[in-house]
């Protein structure tokens, strides 16, 4: 017999013990997902575990403790794998979370293949993670980084969708990389990211994908999506923070010079010349957060649990209900959303918002009163907030956890808040 939706969703909250808290004597409405997720108990109860049955240095040691703990490490980059669908672990590499990721991505790709007059495409909607290592890397090289810009650049609409008609322009010769984002955290919509990657494989260009948003809100394919390298975090999509995935294409990771030198990442050292392990590990110089990382197990199980069956039909629902009911709210005068989709299915649940003439601050701080967490500021996206001509703004992001009532006691408590700042 089918369950009630209701039962379903409660069942899926009873397993999160962080949605039971109170603050400010309030029940908490946690509505800062897209900056980090709560975690499930069968995602704290392993890394407590962890701590006492499988703490042992990783790939090191004779010993059965040292087994427990690189097998552990290693089911879990099995699991990523399979999660992503990358053909082998060798494309699985561990590292402190998206933004460490690219950097590693721009900083050897760059060394490697980038040089002066040479050109590094990113998007106008990007997280300043995926803007400023390339900022960086492209000056050490001398080249330049240019923009491919959202409709709000370039006049054509107020979306903040990324302007896919001014690629084929940018596509030039000595562009060498292109770095895009798959779901934007401030406006939350999908970008099509096949599009862009055809376009730029047509040119024998390689692309990086942000899937710090996406991993979370879509199935993802990573060879289905054919992109070269792909990044992503642990602790929002359930996991322990200081933790990320880069996945990358093997010919690309091979040619790529080793990022941090160290222990675990070679074969064979003398003073003179060192000869590097072979992937992943080349790329996982020292001791990894092996606890943290071995954690996406069942971070990435409770993930799988949330998409598919009855409760994937449940939450998909709740979640469609919570996109119209906020989209419908949030279009009322005096409210400027950012990222409004075609339909309910182009948008994840997150909201990005300015009130005319209120403090987005302000806001938040009032909203914490009531008991509702939500993100202002720049959500580390400025040049897109200030393309909307927004010095910050407000956020409210859901997880497959939260709830319509939860959406609606954000909407009272924001129309409170707005009264009271009025
Ligand atoms: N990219 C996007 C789209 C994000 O939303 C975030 C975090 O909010 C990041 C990158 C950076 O992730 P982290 O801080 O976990 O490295």
């Amino acid at each position: 017999m089918k369950r009630a939706r209701h039962d379903i969703i409660t069942e899926v909250r009873a397993r999160v013990p962080a949605l039971n808290l109170k603050m400010n004597g309030e029940n908490l409405v946690y509505l800062d997902n897209a900056a980090t997720t709560q975690k499930p108990s069968q995602v704290l109860d392993f890394l407590s575990d962890a701590l006492v049955t499988r703490n042992a240095n990783v790939h090191r040691s004779m010993y059965e403790l040292s087994d427990f703990s690189t097998m552990a490490y290693e089911n879990a980059r099995e699991k990523v794998r399979s999660f992503i669908n990358a053909p082998s672990r060798e494309n699985v590499i561990f590292t402190s979370g998206t933004t460490a990721s690219i950097n590693l991505v721009a900083t050897c790709f760059c060394q490697r293949f980038v040089g002066r007059g040479d050109v590094i495409l990113i998007e106008g909607d990007s997280h300043h993670s995926n803007i400023v290592p390339w900022q960086i890397t492209a000056e050490r090289a001398g080249a330049e980084v240019k923009v491919i810009p959202t409709d709000v650049m370039t006049g054509a609409g107020r979306s903040g969708r990324v302007a896919v008609e001014e690629l084929e322009g940018l596509l030039s010769d000595n562009v060498k990389i292109l770095a895009i984002t798959q779901i934007s955290n401030i406006t939350g919509l999908h970008n099509p990211v096949g599009e862009i990657i055809s376009a730029a494989h047509s040119k024998g260009i390689p692309v990086l994908v942000d899937g710090a948003q996406g991993i979370v809100h879509s199935p993802v394919d990573v060879q289905a999506m054919d992109c070269d390298f792909y990044a992503f975090s642990a602790h929002k999509i359930y996991g322990a923070t200081g933790v990320g995935v880069l996945y990358g294409k093997k010919d690309l990771l091979e040619a790529l010079p080793p990022y941090m030198g160290g222990g675990d990442m070679v074969e064979t050292v003398t003073y003179q010349k060192t000869t590097y392990a072979p992937l992943p590990l080349k790329f996982e110089a020292g001791t990894p957060n092996f606890i943290g990382a071995s954690s996406l197990l069942p971070a990435l199980e409770f993930a799988e649990y949330l998409r598919n069956g009855e409760v994937g039909e449940a939450v998909k629902e709740e979640e469609g209900e919570i996109i119209a009911y906020m989209l419908d709210r949030l279009s009322a005068p005096g409210i400027e959303l950012y990222g409004k989709p075609y339909d309910v299915g182009e948008k994840i649940p997150i909201f990005t918002f300015n009130i005319e003439s209120i403090n987005a601050g302000d806001l938040a701080q009032l909203l914490d009163k009531m008991g509702v967490a939500v993100r202002s500021g720049l959500m580390c996206a400025e040049p897109l907030l200030n393309s909307f001509g927004a010095v910050s703004a407000l956020r409210a992001s859901f997880a497959p956890y939260n709830t319509l009532e939860e959406a609606k006691t954000f909407i009272r408590c924001l129309e409170r808040a707005r009264m009271m700042l009025s």
